[in-house]
């Protein structure tokens, strides 16, 4: 079965290893609204995310980042006035100064995913939504940030009104993203951040047509158990932005997208309003074990 996951940075992430526990061919499609310059290095978290989970790096501890980990070069950039306020770890430069001089030399962004996802032992695909410049941007009540002055910065305290993604009406799908869809037997959305992590994928044109256009299930995981999000502000966005945090909420964001939102049980109970299938589980992704289950009960949406 071939399988293709849009994905967010950390809750996506840990979908994905599921995903790739239980089927051998995934495409991971991930977002880059969140990408931002620091220290004059291009970061790209979600995708690194993806990456450090998939080659078994990511701190499980932290819920982010390399596992052993060393904050020596912040420090010292502390010590010398530099900034500070996006905390990258000495092996995570590593993989952003690699990347930031092959960007310098004129490679694309997917080709160089590609290459570090090789030298990390990665087999699946991972794919940014597009090789173009997308930027997420967040209207709140105290002004408008960049994603990461939003998110980092300001610890996403302010409430949202609305999100923008820069360059997503001109942005095309990366080179291979059509092609993995098209070939698709499912498509999933990961349990990641319908505002902020699913829909700058969505806002790439090609990929919002190519779900829209689809032949085959599209199937997305609630990030929410019990009406609250496992970590981060996807609750209070639902909570403002679709008027509340049920399962309807939820496939709301996705409307027209998707046949089927896998929920979790404590939310069985509040199905009312909701427009599509309902795969009910548990949706905690505590370990190994239950991020594969959950991969598995996405999965069940195509008939053996
Ligand atoms: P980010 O880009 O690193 O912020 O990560 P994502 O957007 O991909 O994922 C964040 C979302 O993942 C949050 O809304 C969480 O509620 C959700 N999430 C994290 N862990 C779990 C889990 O174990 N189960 C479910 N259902 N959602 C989760
Ligand atoms: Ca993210």
């Amino acid at each position: 079965m071939k399988v293709v996951v849009l994905s967010g940075g950390v809750g996506g992430a840990r979908f994905c290893q599921g995903v790739v526990d239980a089927v051998d061919d995934v495409t991971v499609v991930g977002n880059v609204g969140d990408d931002v310059e620091v220290l004059g290095l291009h970061v790209s978290p979600d995708l690194d995310s993806i990456l450090y989970a998939l080659a078994g790096m990511n701190d499980e501890e932290r819920g982010w980042g390399r596992a052993g980990e060393t904050w020596r070069v912040l420090e010292t950039a502390a010590e010398l006035g530099g900034e500070t306020w996006f905390r990258l770890g000495d092996l995570d430069l590593a993989v952003h100064l690699v990347r930031t001089q092959a960007l310098r030399d004129g490679a694309t962004l997917s080709q160089v995913t590609a290459r570090l996802a090789r030298a990390l032992g990665v087999r699946p695909t991972i794919l940014p939504a597009t090789d173009d410049r997308l930027r997420t941007w967040i209207a709140t009540p105290a002004g408008e940030f960049p994603f990461q002055e939003w998110f980092v910065g300001r610890g996403h305290r302010d409430e949202v009104d609305a999100v923008r993604f820069e360059g997503g009406a001109s942005a095309t799908p990366a080179s291979g993203v059509l092609e993995a869809m098209a070939a698709a037997d499912l498509l999933l959305l990961a349990p990641s951040n319908p505002y902020v992590s699913i829909a700058p994928i969505l806002a790439v044109a090609g990929i919002r047509d190519a779900l829209m256009a689809r032949r085959v299930p599209c199937v997305a995981v609630s990030p929410l158990i019990g009406g609250r999000a496992v970590k981060g502000p996807a609750d209070r966005m639902l909570a403002r932005l679709a008027g509340g945090t049920s399962p309807a909420h939820v496939a709301a964001c996705y409307s027209g997208l998707i046949d089927a939102l896998v929920v979790d049980e404590s939310d069985a109970a509040d199905l009312d309003g909701l427009d599509v299938r309902a795969i009910v589980t548990r949706t905690l992704m505590v370990d190994a074990d239950a991020r594969r289950r959950l991969a598995e009960a996405a999965l069940g949406a195509v008939p053996a």
